[in-house]
């Protein structure tokens, strides 16, 4: 045992609280986090199953991080395996190995991590003596191929109900064969990689996936956690005053996924974390998180508060996570009762769309946050073509409105790259940027001082189960130029300060997001080769292009339709089209008897108690059958 390490990690618990360390248990997890515990400790999802794995009594589950710097020189110098946080026991002695991914980008560092472990990267060259390896978290039902062949099972969904079914189907089987087939036989939820035949095109297209053991369904349903109410029945219920339907959807008993571990010295560890809802309705078609978390649901009003109240001892700062926090349908109430309690309120995202007076008062008044706004394009026209529909004036009035509250510095969230993008949509760009600043100009002569505008450009990475996923990344070479002249642009404008994202980082994202099979080699390639990935590229013979740089036709099988996200194959391809010609769409109303998309009418949300996600009209205990 490297005594180092083991001191290192006990300096990290001296500084935590909450955590748990359960003797006895009959199944050990290690819960692996593929980046540092500073930046893991402010994932919510890994908070999240470390306190729905230790709450199952057969289970005591661990975390475990990408060692830092120091660690990590002295795991390669003295060639100790991978160890826990909590008790510092070899990763390869656990169980399970459970990895918590939300972005693609960490494939390299998963793989890194059973390098580590001294764990064959392989699922085909580990036996029963091995742990069973799991992949889980957003890019797990995004596209989990480029992993696949690393691992046993992919948890494909929400974890709040796929942790109970994955423990039940360990405790209750004895081989690791019969685990991996009772999981893949529930047939949403798990997706195991090796039941499945990948079948390829003579051109490298992926022609079908054929299950190799019966019972093993064609493509695996996302596992959709719907106990919390559905947002849009609860706001048209309180609109209503539908006190009864009120409040049967405010008091069932959801999880509110919140901090579990107090971890001050991470990033984002002093403040109280918690998810006030999931998913977002406005359908912005680059965005994987909107239509991968459709239907947009909502934790109640009352859970976060008890949560709030329970933590206002430790902490007077709490982070709201959300795609969409002002579609809370309780936020006026959340608000004032968080700022009753005196927390100062930060926020994970805004809309701009929906920001609301009260909201701005309270941003302000914590003084905790730097407002970050995401007008995407300079371009009216281009919004039309990714679906955010707002205009150029609407931005700068909301500008303004921060700007009018003493904020005076605001970060813009930008894209280049984007489909049909064209050199005068990018100068409208600079235009939009020159106003911003001209009206936090106005604003900051009333406080006698000036802020700044951070605009902050990326390349558009087409993503999986988006309508934009038959889409090609803008050429490398195309990209780096628009990214340049921007740039240059906007830097000639005082009090803005550029920050740019590398079209080589869009590039590499994108061969993650959209690869195959095929690309794990790559993955384990640069993952030993300390992340040169041009290296792996040329040691493997992969084209990074075929997978990033090529338009797919509707007709291609994708290699990510092996998990079935609900969305209809219809909806998909006419959102794509209706993004050529630039025509706008509603968004997602969140309410009973909707099949736009597809997603709730599908089966797995039929399980769902009845009036929060299900499509029959609304029947409360007490008998009274609303239609929404
Ligand atoms: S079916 Fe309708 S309500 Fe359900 S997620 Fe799709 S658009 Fe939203």
């Amino acid at each position: 045992m490297n005594k180092r390490i083991v001191e290192s990690y006990k300096k990290k618990l001296e500084t935590e609280e909450g955590y748990l360390v359960k003797c006895g248990a009959s199944l050990r997890i290690a819960l692996c986090y593929p980046n540092t515990h500073g930046i893991g400790m402010a994932n919510l999802g890994l908070h999240t199953m470390y306190e729905l794995f230790n709450k199952i009594p057969e289970v005591s589950c661990e975390r475990v991080f990408l060692p830092d710097d120091f660690e990590m020189r002295e795991y390669e110098n003295q060639r100790t395996p991978l160890l826990s946080l909590e008790t510092q026991t070899p990763v390869k002695d656990f169980d399970v190995v459970a990895f918590s991914i939300s972005f693609e980008t960490d494939y390299l560092n998963m793989a890194r991590m059973l390098q580590l472990s001294q764990i064959p990267v392989w699922s085909k060259d580990r036996n029963h003596f091995h742990p069973l390896v799991v992949m889980g978290g957003a890019a797990s039902f995004l596209n989990p191929e480029p992993i696949a062949d690393f691992t046993d099972v992919i948890a494909v969904g929400e974890g709040e109900i796929l942790a109970f079914q994955l423990v039940d189907a360990i405790v209750e089987n004895e081989t690791k064969d019969e685990i991996l087939l009772s999981l893949a036989r529930i047939g949403r939820g798990f997706y195991v990689p090796s039941l499945y035949d990948v079948i390829y095109n003579a051109d490298g297209t992926v022609f079908d996936y054929v299950p190799k053991e019966a019972g093993v369904p064609k493509r695996v349903g996302r596992a959709v956690a719907s106990a919390n109410p559905k947002e849009g029945t609860l706001r048209r219920a309180i609109k209503r005053k539908e006190t009864e339907v009120v409040e049967f959807l405010m008091n069932q008993d959801v999880f509110a996924p919140s901090t579990a571990v107090w971890s001050p010295k991470a990033e984002m560890g002093d403040r109280l974390l918690i998810e006030i809802s999931r998913g977002c309705s406005q359908g912005c078609r680059f965005c994987w998180a909107g239509y991968n978390y459709y239907p947009p649901r909502v934790v109640p009003a009352r859970d976060i508060l008890a949560k709030a109240s329970q933590w206002r001892g430790k902490t007077n700062k709490i982070g709201l996570v959300s795609t969409a926090v002002c579609d809370h349908p309780e936020i006026s109430t959340i608000l004032s009762e968080l700022r009753r309690m005196e927390y100062r309120i930060s926020v994970s995202s805004l809309r701009l769309d929906q920001i609301s007076e009260e909201l701005l008062d309270a941003l302000v008044e914590s003084k905790d946050q730097q407002i970050a706004v995401a007008p995407e394009t300079g371009s009216d026209r281009l919004r039309r073509v990714i679906n955010k529909n707002l205009t150029n004036d609407e931005i700068v009035d909301i500008c303004g409105a921060v700007f009018d509250r003493g904020m005076l510095t605001v970060k813009l969230y930008l894209m280049v790259g984007l489909p049909t993008e064209t050199y005068e949509d990018l100068e409208e760009m600079i235009v939009l940027v020159e106003r911003i600043k001209d009206r936090m100009l106005e604003a900051g002569k009333r406080f006698g001082r000036a802020g700044k505008i951070i605009p902050s450009l990326n390349g558009l990475v087409p993503k999986p189960n988006t309508p934009f996923q038959w889409d090609a990344v803008c050429d490398e070479k195309e990209l780096k130029n628009r990214l340049k002249w921007v740039s240059k642009n906007l830097s000639k404008i005082p009090n803005v300060e550029v920050r740019a994202m590398s079209a080589r980082i869009a590039h590499e994202q994108a061969l993650f997001s959209s690869g195959d099979r095929t690309v794990a080699k790559v993955i384990e390639a640069a993952a030993r080769l300390r992340g040169n990935l041009n290296e792996a590229l040329r040691e493997t013979g992969i084209d990074a292009a075929f997978h990033t740089s090529r338009n797919r036709s509707y007709e291609e099988f994708l290699p990510w339709s092996i998990v079935d996200s609900g969305l209809s194959f219809e909806f998909l391809k006419t959102e794509h089209e209706k993004s050529q010609e630039a025509l706008s769409s509603k968004p997602c109303p969140a309410v009973e008897k909707c099949t736009t998309c597809g997603v709730c009418p599908t089966t797995w949300l039929a399980d769902a108690p009845v009036g929060l996600v299900q499509l029959q009209s609304l029947r409360t205990p007490h008998g009274l059958t609303v239609g929404v």
